[in-house]
């Protein structure tokens, strides 16, 4: 059935890069067979998924949204990929992304924009906007994003979808395509919060193939979602209801707001006074990050290699050249110039030192109430090409997303209605370190 709908609606919408047809179907007559012979049980056993394009699938084409990666296939599985395999998930193909994750609207991918579902003039959210369009428009009922700055919780809040990105180190990153090391962290996006359950019930854990994966247990994440948040004490940071903020969106989410209270929660005001500084501290330390990572590819070992080379640097500069796209470019470029000596104090140092601040805001924050909720987005999805030439106000899109990811906290977003132009208002939900639990019990319990 969602391979049908892949191909009645794909076409329009262009979320898939990959769709795996013949395999999917063959796949899920094996499991069918163990299911019935008893040798395959859980949640998952026959659930159809998809992945964003930038989770190595041994032997299929891994694009990573780049004409760099046209022809990667992997040789290997990604952590996450083995995980849902394992425990018996039907993989229907690879989701359309902004290329290497980087950008806000899923028009820097090499393989065409991709259409919001509830506005096929307007952008999904970027960058897993492949994945949150094909669960806006039901064609896979659960996919894995990944989110460096606010791409699963942006998307998911323009697409009307629930996503989850966990805290940093809680999923394993072995075999995520990089783009910037200490903030990329993966997640599921579904419809509903009981569906991310579930699903990070099998992704989250311990994986000694990352280094920074996370030791800390992982409890199931479905047996709490019935709680009570009687009681519970949400935060509303004043930054995030400043100017900035669209007043159709905001009136949606003053509304959530009060139904929480109805449910019983406490909500009081918090302050995050280093939150405006996120967006410029992200544009050094993610730009620097990626220019370090993106430098494995020089046309010799992956993808993209130009014709006819001179000489070895010609071959660097012409397969890197012609393999990236623009803001994949400029980012590198940005990079460069912030870890470049003579620079790297006054620049990447010193957003280092702000990211603490940043962080440090949300300690102190979370001294006082239990979860910080507000807008995942500052708009609803805006139109295909509003922003495409003016990348600092692409750049905005990720206000209040940012913050989250510099600290490494937990954020997710679930849909809370629609604004008066018609499209969904995601509901940005930030935890304690290790607090998914309890943010998808929450978001449960408002759904
Ligand atoms: N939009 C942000 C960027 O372009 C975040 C992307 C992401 O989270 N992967 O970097």
């Amino acid at each position: 059935a969602y391979l049908d709908r892949i191909e009645r609606l794909d076409g329009e919408l262009n979320s898939f890069i990959t769709v795996l047809r013949a395999q999917a179907q063959q796949q899920a007559q094996v499991i069918d067979q163990k299911i019935r012979q008893g040798e395959l049980q859980g949640p998952l056993a026959g659930i159809p998924y998809a992945l964003k394009d930038l989770f190595c699938t041994e032997g299929i084409l891994t694009t990573c949204g780049s004409k760099m990666l046209a022809n990667f296939v992997s040789p290997y599985d990604a952590h996450v990929t083995s995980q849902l395999k394992a425990a018996g998930g039907v993989l229907l193909g690879k989701n359309n992304m902004d290329e290497f994750a980087m950008g806000s609207s899923n028009e820097n991918s090499a393989y065409g924009v991709v259409r919001n579902p509830w506005n096929t003039d307007c952008v999904p959210g970027g960058s897993s906007g492949g994945g949150a369009a094909a669960i806006a428009a039901r064609l896979a009922p659960m996919v894995l994003g990944t989110d460096t700055g606010g791409s699963i919780r942006q998307p998911g809040s323009f697409c009307g979808v629930t996503g989850i990105k966990p805290t940093y180190g809680r999923i394993s990153r072995y075999g995520m395509i990089a783009f910037a090391s200490s903030l990329d962290q993966c997640g599921p996006m579904a419809v509903s919060a009981e569906d991310c359950a579930i699903t990070l019930n099998v992704i989250a854990g311990f994986d000694e193939r990352d280094s920074t994966s996370a030791q800390a247990t992982v409890p199931d994440y479905t047996t709490t979602l019935n709680d009570s948040i009687h009681g519970l004490r949400i935060g509303l940071p004043k930054e995030f209801f400043a100017a900035g903020l669209d007043s159709q969106v905001a009136t949606v989410i003053e509304r959530a707001v009060k139904e929480f209270e109805q449910l019983g929660a406490v909500v009081k005001e918090v302050s995050l006074p280093n939150a405006h500084l996120a967006v410029p501290v992200y544009y050094v330390v993610a730009p620097a990050e990626a220019s370090s990572n993106l430098s494995r590819f020089d046309g010799v070992r992956f993808g993209h290699r130009c014709e006819d080379p001179q000489d070895l640097t010609d071959l660097y500069k012409r397969s890197r050249w012609e393999g990236f796209g623009e803001e994949v470019k400029r980012r590198i470029m940005v990079g460069t110039y912030a870890l470049s000596a003579g620079y790297y104090d006054a620049y990447y140092l010193k957003a280092q030192q702000v990211r603490r601040l940043i962080k440090q805001d949300f300690v102190d924050a979370f001294k006082e109430v239990d979860v910080i909720m507000g807008p995942s987005a500052p708009t609803t999805a805006f139109k295909i090409g509003e922003k495409a030439d003016d990348p600092v106000a692409m750049y905005l899109a990720d206000i209040y997303t940012i913050p989250t990811s510099l600290a490494g906290l937990p954020g997710m977003t679930f849909p809370i209605g629609f604004a008066a132009d018609g499209l969904p208002v995601g509901m940005q939900l930030i935890g304690n370190y290790f607090q998914e639990a309890r943010m998808l019990n929450i978001a449960h319990q408002y759904q």
